[in-house]
């Protein structure tokens, strides 16, 4: 006796392992991250308005220095990172009165096939101490933030070694402490240029597993992501209020997909995905970017250590004080510096997040969704698409079906009332953008 057995008509890898991005975490050097620290521990202070003269303290070697290693990175890969400095004067701030040029050194590894389309990786140069106006005093700085930007100089490293279709930028940016200057000054230079922002992976304190709580961990990290964008108008919000998306912005499912690949790619670590822009009153540079409506996120350890951060370095009732080496565990840092690298080559290597996501399903047993198709030229990579759906009270996507390179997708017997839907797009690979949510809450542009 026999009977038929229906194949499915499209297939694509249901769970794709991707050699090359184990490569990618684990070609990643806690030994190199050690050295670019303890060099940009020893310029001695980086505050914003420090000395720019100097070869051997302040923010000006500094910045040289990460300029000159940029370019070491680009020697070793025939040219391949265009290294650059965006700057802007600053002045009648309440942390920078007096005019000071804001300098962020900028690697960029143009992408072959969609040059216009970016992700970002930061860290910032800056340091301070108590003291938010003192530029002379030692301040090392060591974990808050030079452990951001010896983690984008070792992704440059790695990452440089291949390439890929969208481009990538390394930013090492400045005048963080003083009001996130060198944020805004790059976000505003991408939006006039018209960069095509689908990322960035903002690094801010990525290297301390000694919490002042006493919690000594290295296997969680944290992604802060806002929720609903800021530059939202009230017809877009009216239109989230009757269709969803609080919880499904860009930054959000950027959010997702990084947590997503941290348990594939990524040994002994597990990542918080946090529903708040940034932790509790504070800030960091992912914010310029999301004041002009890129997704964007911040990378960093779960375990603040107070006593380190912004500290005169002092002992006091037996307490040290000052963000000293010591405070900094290299091999987290690689870590977390590994899950950066891959989310990045990822993100790099898949198609341009699908355009235009819309759905229907009032009133019907079916959830239909449309999306814009792919530029051929732009993505020859693409395989297809995939569509993800999940409980609407789920923190990660939970159901998916591989569709085919096709614009409409209609779910049978799928109430719409009932789940989130989302599109990503997948390359001939295997590997996948992040999940679009449809509708202006949670496009990641065109
Ligand atoms: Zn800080």
């Amino acid at each position: 006796m026999a009977w038929a057995v229906s194949l499915p008509a499209l297939s694509a890898p249901a769970f794709h392992d991707d050699a090359r991005l184990h490569d990618i975490a684990s070609a990643v050097s806690a030994e190199r991250i050690e050295k670019d620290i303890t060099t940009l521990v020893g310029f001695g202070t980086r505050h914003t308005l420090s000395d720019t003269k100097s070869d051997s303290r302040g923010i000006g070697a500094a910045r040289r220095w990460i300029q000159s290693e940029f370019e070491h990175i680009s020697d070793d890969c025939g040219g391949c990172l265009e290294v650059f400095t965006v700057r802007g004067v600053i002045s009648g701030e309440p942390r920078i009165p007096d005019p000071v040029e804001v300098v962020n050194v900028i690697a960029i590894q143009r992408g072959t096939t969609d040059p216009g389309r970016y992700v970002i990786m930061s860290g910032d140069i800056d340091s301070r101490v108590s003291d938010v106006m003192d530029y002379t005093s030692d301040s090392p700085g060591a974990n808050d933030n030079a452990s951001g930007v010896a983690g984008t100089l070792e992704a440059a490293r790695v990452l440089s070694k291949y390439s890929f279709n969208g481009t990538i930028v390394y930013a090492a940016l400045s005048g963080e402490e003083q009001g996130l200057f060198g944020g805004k000054i790059l976000a505003e230079k991408a939006q006039r240029e018209g960069w095509r922002i689908k990322a960035v992976l903002n690094n801010d304190m990525i290297g301390n597993i000694e919490g002042v709580n006493g919690v000594i961990n290295n296997t969680t990290a944290r992604i802060f992501a806002e929720g609903t964008r800021v530059t939202e108008t009230s017809d877009e919000a009216r239109l989230r209020r009757f269709t969803g998306g609080e919880v499904d912005s860009p930054s959000r499912n950027l959010a997702r997909y990084i947590d997503k690949l941290a348990d594939q790619y990524i040994e002994n670590l597990d990542t918080m995905v946090i529903y708040r822009l940034d932790r509790f009153r504070r800030g960091g540079h992912h914010r310029p970017f999301n004041d002009l409506g890129y997704p964007g996120i911040r990378i960093m350890e779960t375990n603040e250590n107070y006593t380190r951060q912004h500290q005169d370095l002092r002992s006091e009732n037996g307490i040290q004080y000052g963000d000293t080496i010591d405070g900094v565990n290299m091999e987290y840092a690689a870590k977390l510096t590994g899950l950066n690298a891959v989310s990045l080559a990822a993100m790099s290597w898949a198609p341009s997040p699908p355009a235009e996501v819309t759905i229907t399903g009032a009133v019907q047993p079916s959830t239909t969704l449309n999306w814009k198709a792919a530029n051929e030229k732009q993505n020859p990579q693409l395989a297809g698409y995939k569509v993800y759906w999940r409980y609407t009270d789920a923190p990660q996507w939970q159901f998916s079906r591989f569709v085919g390179n096709v614009t409409e997708a209609i779910l049978e017997n799928t109430v719409i009332d009932n789940y989130f839907f989302g599109v990503a797009s997948v390359s001939k690979d295997g590997i996948e953008s992040p999940v679009v949510y449809p509708g202006p809450a949670g496009s990641f542009g065109d």
